[in-house]
């Protein structure tokens, strides 16, 4: 889903066909951001190389935007992850559904990405579905909350399913608490808006994650 550049709402930045896009690659990720998307990449938005390098904890991800404007308020730096098996129709990231896909990095390597930058407000998990990979995107965010920056995280999962699935999924309960917003649901193709600010279509929600968990049902932010 997630951000797109959100993977959840289905306007993406990140384009894998190689038509009609700005390609930008580095020694180890590369980066394709489609010109005719719904959420193009801006002026400010950076790409950034990671190293390869898949010890301690990793992430598997499709690319990552080093400062971007479109993924969350402020300045973020927005992880893709890689894998989603939700399949919406019209998602605008097919090429980060595939499990196998992208590239495995270290979490430290993202972490020396985001701590270079002292512009940041925040990080930004999108996807592909974070939730895959709530282990390794969970430590990632407890480590970027220990740095005062906040976390936003993409889901094709509602909250509620969320909620009722955290029980037997590995992470998924650790990922909720640490994040801060929280943009759930699949994208859908007939509700897609492009006026929504920060999802892909009307079922989306942006959520304060900390008070719907205190009132265990879910609760708007006011962004
Ligand atoms: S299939 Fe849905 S949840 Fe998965 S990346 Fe695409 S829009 Fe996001």
């Amino acid at each position: 889903m997630g951000g797109m550049a959100v993977q959840g709402d289905g306007s993406s930045v990140i384009q894998g066909d190689g038509s009609s896009v700005i390609q930008g690659n580095g020694s180890s990720v590369s980066f394709l951001y489609k010109t005719s998307d719904t959420r193009e990449p801006s002026p400010c938005i950076t790409r950034t190389n990671l190293e390869e390098v898949p010890d301690g904890v990793s992430l598997r991800i499709a690319g990552v935007i080093g400062e971007s404007i479109v993924d969350g308020p402020g300045i973020r730096f927005t992880i893709f992850t890689q894998g989603c098996k939700h399949h919406c129709p019209g998602c605008h990231n097919p090429q980060t559904h595939d499990f196998n896909g992208g590239k495995l990095v270290s979490m430290e390597s993202v972490l020396e990405q985001v701590r270079k930058n002292p512009l940041l407000d925040g990080i930004t998990i999108s996807g592909g579905e974070p939730f895959e990979q709530a282990e390794a995107c969970s430590e990632l965010a407890k480590s970027v909350h220990a740095m005062k920056l906040n976390v936003m995280t993409y889901s094709g999962y509602t909250f509620e399913e969320l909620i009722a699935g955290e029980a037997d999924r590995p992470g998924w309960k650790e990922l909720l608490e640490e994040t801060d917003i929280l943009v759930d649901g699949r994208f859908e193709l007939a509700r897609k808006s492009l006026l929504l600010k920060f999802r892909g279509s009307g079922n989306q929600r942006l959520l304060d994650v900390k008070k719907s968990l205190i009132r265990g049902m879910a609760v708007e932010a006011n962004l």
